[in-house]
């Protein structure tokens, strides 16, 4: 109880997207090279499918239920930690907004398929079965009747909404975990619009090229710099007159949503880059094109160029709160 009540706990699922977030974030600390999402939001259904390690039997026995986390034991254990969950909640809130649960996994060499279904919050028992060519090694999650419980909140959802909500932060993680090969469908299963794919190959250059674009892309430098106590690495453009702003900060591989790092970063790439040309033809350039424009300021002129960077801050995790 003492580490648990150390552990930042209580989590309230309250988006289609989060839950697709959590589904998908345990598929990556499982390891899996292949995740693949389906989402119908008119039935409120959302499954999730990894090759991942899978789940043995006696965490199979009491999966989904609060604080049953196969990652974390100790507040060493906290400090080392390297996957996103270790709290053991998100599993038992979404049995808890879901009609129903069902959660299939196969460990790798394993003769036995485990499946374990929820009603109304309700686990059913463990249901064993041999395992047959269609069952591959790896983690199945399926949510039905998503919000069961909460008309309103269903009834406020938009479907294209959703949809982008969900394209949007699933790009996110698919960028930062370049090397494992994601996609999102639409609609029915099996056959389903494809909204969004990677191949989990060629890093994140190749994964920004799927989910952004080859043009810009291809405009992408590697940036990267140690410092006592943190790395930052990641991509930024050079490139002006780029119609989209792609500008993405991650700590330790999580997204952080716009703040005033942002600017900050922004900031530092203005003064670094005028501070890289100054001399060179290429301030000049910019700089009576500015006077052209009619804004004098260097900071006009550079800010655009950075339209689009993609960084993470790798520290520790006794540094971040997020
Ligand atoms: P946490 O991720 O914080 O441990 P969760 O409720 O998200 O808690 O998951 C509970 C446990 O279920 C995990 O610790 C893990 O052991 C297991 N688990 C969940 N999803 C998967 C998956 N896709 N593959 C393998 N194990 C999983
Ligand atoms: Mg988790």
């Amino acid at each position: 109880e003492s580490l648990r009540s150390q552990i930042r706990s209580g989590l309230s699922l309250s988006s289609l997207v989060q839950c697709v977030e959590e589904l998908v974030l345990n598929s990556i600390d499982a390891g899996a090279t292949q995740i693949t999402v389906h989402v119908d939001i008119s039935h409120l259904l959302i499954k999730v499918f990894d090759n991942g390690v899978g789940i043995g039997k006696e965490d199979m026995m009491i999966i989904g239920e609060r604080y049953a986390t196969s990652k974390c034991h100790s507040l060493k254990d906290l400090e080392d930690l390297r996957s996103y969950g270790y709290r053991g909640e998100a599993l038992a809130s979404l049995i808890k907004i879901c009609g129903k649960v069902d959660i299939t996994s196969r460990q790798r060499l394993s003769p036995l398929t485990y499946t374990k279904s929820f009603h109304s919050g309700v686990a059913f028992p463990l249901k064993e079965s041999l395992s047959s060519l269609h069952h591959k090694t790896g983690t199945t999650v399926a949510l039905s009747d998503i919000f069961q419980s909460l008309p309103v909140r269903r009834k406020s959802l938009s479907e294209p909404v959703e949809l982008e909500r969900i394209r949007r932060s699933l790009s996110a993680i698919a960028l930062i975990h370049s090397s494992v090969s994601f996609s999102l469908h639409d609609g029915s299963f099996g056959n389903g619009r494809l909204l969004l794919q990677t191949k989990g190959t060629g890093g994140m250059l190749s994964a920004f090229s799927f989910l952004f674009g080859k043009e810009i892309a291809q405009s992408l430098r590697e940036v990267s710099r140690i410092e006592a106590g943190y790395t930052v690495s990641g991509y930024i453009s050079t490139s002006p007159h780029h119609s989209k702003s792609i500008q993405m900060i991650y700590i330790n591989k999580r997204l952080v949503c716009k703040t005033r790092l942002h600017s900050h970063v922004n900031k530092l790439l203005d003064n670094s880059l005028i501070a890289h040309c100054k001399d060179s033809a290429q301030y000049n350039r910019s700089q009576s094109k500015t006077r052209v424009g009619g804004d004098m300021s260097p900071k006009a002129v550079y800010s655009e160029r950075f339209g689009v960077y993609v960084l993470n801050i790798q520290c520790s995790k006794t540094e971040v709160d997020i």
